[in-house]
């Protein structure tokens, strides 16, 4: 594996491979890595010649500047797993090397819709941030796709349509990989190191309401189905910032399922000061 922390070097180790006919998949990550970014790593290896995996924590994304500050860092670690993970390239930048002229962003996305609801709603200029950070990343990496996981369900859709509004050659193709679970349910997540041991105990709740909403979600209004899933929460001591069953492909908030509607259940909710988020895909078997 080899270890980049300079864009321009970066660059032009990706432009020899391309040269060469050789494919780049791209894994960007905020480190503090675990099995559910591995799986990201792996699935790319298997259709990339080369994979390249990035570790940056995006100071522009955070809203809450102490959620900065604590965000894991575990850099050793995490390169002992990329070097077991079979990744081509780590690359390592520091804030300068992103943002050179500093992190205040001149540029307003285009969202629309997914930058003012859920996520968007509870966490303003987060999205923005993370558009930043991807559009240099993708600028400087130029895959030929890039991987990202089920997890962050609404970033997923946000990065879609950052990448249809980027002049970009290759333009990358988004792969969307499944999310990787503790055996309690538990959706793998850097912060969940931080997670107090009874809260860790508690935080499988998460996966349970989502379970609930996926069980009981039939044709017809829900029913309060959202609110029970919402009340079960609280009484397991969360604060639940939202709780939502919205249309697969544009987040829509649904009321009433007609059956064949492609929908998912979102949570994010709080368990002392850690905030969790987590989906789970409706009216379908494999999850
Ligand atoms: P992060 O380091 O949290 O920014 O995540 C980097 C990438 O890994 C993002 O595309 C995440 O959606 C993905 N990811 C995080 N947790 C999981 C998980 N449990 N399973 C699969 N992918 C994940």
């Amino acid at each position: 594996m080899i270890l980049f922390k300079k864009s321009g070097d970066l660059g032009k180790w990706v432009e020899t491979q391309q040269k060469k006919g050789e494919t780049i998949g791209f894994v960007p990550t905020m480190g503090a890595l675990h099995a559910g970014h591995l799986s990201l790593v792996d699935r790319s290896k298997k259709e990339n010649d080369h994979t390249v995996c990035s570790i940056f924590i995006n100071p522009t994304q955070f809203n809450d500047p102490r959620d900065f500050e604590k965000y894991p860092v575990t850099f050793e670690k995490d390169i002992t797993l990329l070097l077991t993970s079979g990744a081509s390239v780590l690359f390592l930048p520091s804030v300068k090397e992103i943002y050179p002229q500093g992190e205040k962003s001149f540029k307003n996305y285009e969202l629309g819709y997914l930058d003012e609801i859920l996520e968007g709603k509870y966490r303003p200029g987060h999205f923005q941030g993370v558009c930043m950070v991807v559009e240099k990343l993708l600028d400087i990496v130029h895959p030929d796709k890039l991987y990202l996981g089920q997890k962050d369900y609404q970033q997923c859709l946000v990065l879609v349509k950052l990448v249809s509004q980027l002049q970009l050659s290759p333009l990358p193709e988004v792969i969307v990989c499944p999310t990787l679970r503790e055996n309690d349910g538990l959706a793998m997540s850097s912060r969940n190191a931080r997670l107090k041991p009874i809260e860790r105990m508690k935080a499988p709740s998460i996966f349970k309401a989502l379970t609930f909403i996926k069980v009981n979600l039939h044709p017809g209004p829900m029913e309060g189905l959202k609110e029970q899933a919402g009340k079960f929460l609280e009484n397991e001591g969360f604060r639940v910032d939202y709780i939502e069953i919205a249309d697969m492909d544009d987040l829509k908030s649904i009321t009433v399922w007609d059956g064949k509607q492609k929908a998912v259940a979102l949570v994010a909710a709080f368990l002392g000061e850690i905030r969790l988020i987590d989906n789970l895909i409706l009216g379908r078997s494999h999850e």
